[in-house]
C-alpha cells in the first residue's frame, strides 16, 4: 500500500490520524489535526503559515530548521488544499 500523507499539512498518515467528516466517517485525505467534523481547524490559515506550523514537529524529528522549511516548501503545494 502506497504511504499517504495528509493533505494539508503533509504527515504521514495511520489508521488513527485520519480527521473526520460531519457525519463521522474517516476523511480520506486530511489527518486529524487539520481537519476535524467536516472542518479545517483553521481554515484561513495560509500555505506558510502551516510552514511556520510544521517546523517545530520536523525539528523535533531530527531535522533542522533549514532542511525542514525546504522540505515543507517542496512538498505542501503539490497538497490538495493548497494546490491551485
Ligand atoms: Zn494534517
Amino acid at each position: 500500500m502506497k504511504q499517504k500523507y495528509c493533505q494539508s499539512c503533509g504527515m504521514p498518515m495511520e489508521d488513527s490520524l485520519y480527521g473526520t467528516e460531519k457525519d463521522g466517517t474517516k476523511s480520506d485525505d486530511y489527518c486529524i489535526y487539520c481537519y476535524k467534523d467536516g472542518e479545517f481547524g483553521n481554515p484561513n490559515e495560509t500555505m506558510e503559515e502551516m510552514i511556520e506550523t510544521c517546523i517545530p514537529f520536523m525539528k523535533e524529528s531530527g531535522m533542522d530548521e533549514k532542511q525542514a522549511k525546504e522540505i515543507l516548501n517542496n512538498q505542501l503545494p503539490q497538497l490538495k488544499r493548497w494546490k491551485k
